[in-house]
């Protein structure tokens, strides 16, 4: 049983404001749950109640906000195993990703930035070069209502993530998560109501994308937005329309460059865990792999054989490395991306077809002898499938990386660490990774986000805890006499000074160069 066609066949008419969306275990297609699709009026009546509660959450101190959502943090905790348990059966992933791919780096999160925020976030005054009778200070001040809205591959942590930093930033949230993965923002909600905090500010509103739509015309202050570049243009230009300002994180389509002198055991690892991991399924699976001619062959060899060796199956039912499909369009996707690729010559190594029977199931696929006419090192998969090709060179696996419309993350793998930093300095991606894939998505102190058509803006890192916010300026004068030498009259006189004045300030070797020698 698939979730396109449930869902369909539960949107009834107009796909918004009318009916209930089912929400089915994608590993076996039971029903787990329904919930409604929003009404415009209701999602605008959830920003209202938000922007009420914002006002007294903004006006406590942030070490307080800060308390609360550690608060939260150690709820989850205490419920981790109810949590996991509903989020492995929503998505059928594995327990072991349920639990460290979502509910702790959730918990980190939040943790993280309950310590930092306070810092990060405090006022702060700006030396000034030249006007130094003035004095300038910055504060942070919250935006007001942010618009979260997420997809399912990730939908625990993926808003939690957000969430948790919105509201140490003194914000609300209304989040939309994605409709083929609603019930576990609405545990994540209930978590966070039984663990006494203020109802208001965190809502939760479920739907399509209509109900997405509406959430950005609900007079939000702020979106993010995470999801497919389709719909991201969707959105971004909703957002300017409104001119709400907006984080877009996009798709991916990771290169992994292999080369000449990588640990090839590493690499051939790291390539089977970050191709297919949450089924490939992230943003920043490895998407394609680009192996040095010295390694190619004990590359493949040594993927294919962890391919075959990965277990597939129902997470309910024991532990497995790959667990279903959580949307069953991505199984498509994966047929056509391995046709394209076998009619232009390419071999499957390993996997290669839908599993038949119970649930939504494919085989982990590896492909050897790739080349860039295929979709495959072309497009984004999003599902249990990773291309391999030979380049001669790492120049060439330079060229064709960065030859790609997305760049979120990227991978080189070289035992010269320095070598391989100078060539990730080259590749065109938001973050690169060397001797490593994935972890960076749960890193809290570093910012993640995506360069071209992945998106821009940023989550994570503290630069994206101030974006929360808005930065005001309050400037003061030290003497503010009762007039000033800047303000009318002109005169002519004073045109002549003020002539004299800029060649002296900014003239080579003048005044300014001096001045900022001193401070
Ligand atoms: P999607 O774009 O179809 O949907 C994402 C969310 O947007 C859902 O909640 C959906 O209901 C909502 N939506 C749809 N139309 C909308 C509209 N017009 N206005 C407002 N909201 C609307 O994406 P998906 O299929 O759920 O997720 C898969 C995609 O997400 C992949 O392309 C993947 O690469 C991307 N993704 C990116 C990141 C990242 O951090 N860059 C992380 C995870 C997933």
């Amino acid at each position: 049983m698939g979730l396109i066609a449930t869902s369909t066949a539960t949107t009834k008419s107009n796909g918004h404001g009318e009916g209930r969306i089912k929400s089915y275990a994608p590993a076996t297609g039971e029903v787990l749950g329904d919930v409604p699709i929003m009404t415009a009026d209701e999602v605008r009546a959830a920003v209202g109640r938000a922007r009420r509660a914002q006002e007294s959450w903004a006006a406590l101190p942030i070490e307080e906000r800060c308390d609360r959502v550690r608060r939260y943090a150690q709820a989850l905790i205490e419920r981790q195993d109810e949590v996991a348990d509903l989020l492995s059966r929503e998505t059928g992933k594995p327990m072991m990703e349920a639990l460290l791919h979502e509910v702790a780096p959730s918990v980190a999160v939040a943790e993280y930035f309950c310590k930092r925020g306070p810092e990060i976030l405090a006022p702060r005054e700006v030396p000034l070069g030249l006007m130094k009778h003035r004095r300038a200070f910055l504060h942070y001040v919250p935006r007001g209502v942010v618009g979260v809205i997420t997809p399912w591959n990730y939908p625990l942590y993926m808003p939690l993530r957000d969430i948790g930093m919105a509201f140490i930033a003194g914000n609300a949230v209304v989040l939309k998560p994605s409709e083929v993965t609603p019930l576990i923002a609405l545990k994540a909600k209930e978590v966070w109501d039984q663990a006494g905090l203020p109802a208001d500010l965190f809502q939760v509103v479920t739907g399509g994308g209509a109900t997405g739509g509406a959430l950005i015309d609900a007079g939000i202050q702020m979106c993010i937005f995470t999801g497919g570049v389709a719909t991201g243009r969707r959105v971004a230009s909703a957002c300017g329309e409104r001119l709400i300002p907006c984080v877009m994180e996009l798709g991916g389509k990771a290169p992994l460059i292999v080369c000449a002198d990588a640990d090839v055991e590493r690499a051939a690892r790291a390539a089977v865990f970050g191709g297919f991991s949450n089924g490939g399924q992230v943003c920043i699976s490895v998407e394609r792999v680009y192996a040095h001619r010295d390694v190619a062959d004990q590359l493949t060899q040594r993927m294919t054989e962890l391919t075959k060796e990965l277990k597939v199956g129902d997470p309910q039912k024991g532990a497995v490395d790959v667990g279903a499909i959580i949307f069953p369009k991505q199984i498509d996707v994966a047929e056509a991306h391995i046709q394209d690729a076998v009619q232009k010559g390419a071999t499957v190594l390993a996997g290669g077809k839908r599993i038949t029977g119970q649930g939504q199931f494919f085989e982990p696929t590896l492909l050897g002898d790739c080349t860039h006419d295929m979709t495959v090192m072309n497009e984004e998969i999003f599902g249990p499938v990773v291309p391999i090709m030979r380049v001669d060179s790492d120049e060439e696996a330079l060229r064709y990386a960065n030859q790609i419309n997305l760049g979120l993350n990227a991978y080189v793998f070289s035992k010269d660490r320095d070598y391989a930093h100078r060539l990730a300095e080259r590749v065109q991606a938001g973050s690169v990774l060397v001797n490593d894939v994935l972890i960076n998505g749960g890193m809290p102190e570093a910012p993640f986000g995506g360069v071209k058509d992945s998106g821009f803006g940023r989550v994570l890192g503290e630069d994206s805890l101030k974006e929360l916010c808005q930065v005001k300026h309050i400037n003061i004068d030290r003497f503010a006499t009762s007039n000033d030498p800047l303000w009318f009259p002109y005169t002519d006189k004073g045109l002549a000074l003020a002539r004299k004045a800029t060649k002296l300030v900014f003239g080579g070797g003048g005044l300014l160069k001096k001045l900022s020698q001193l401070f």
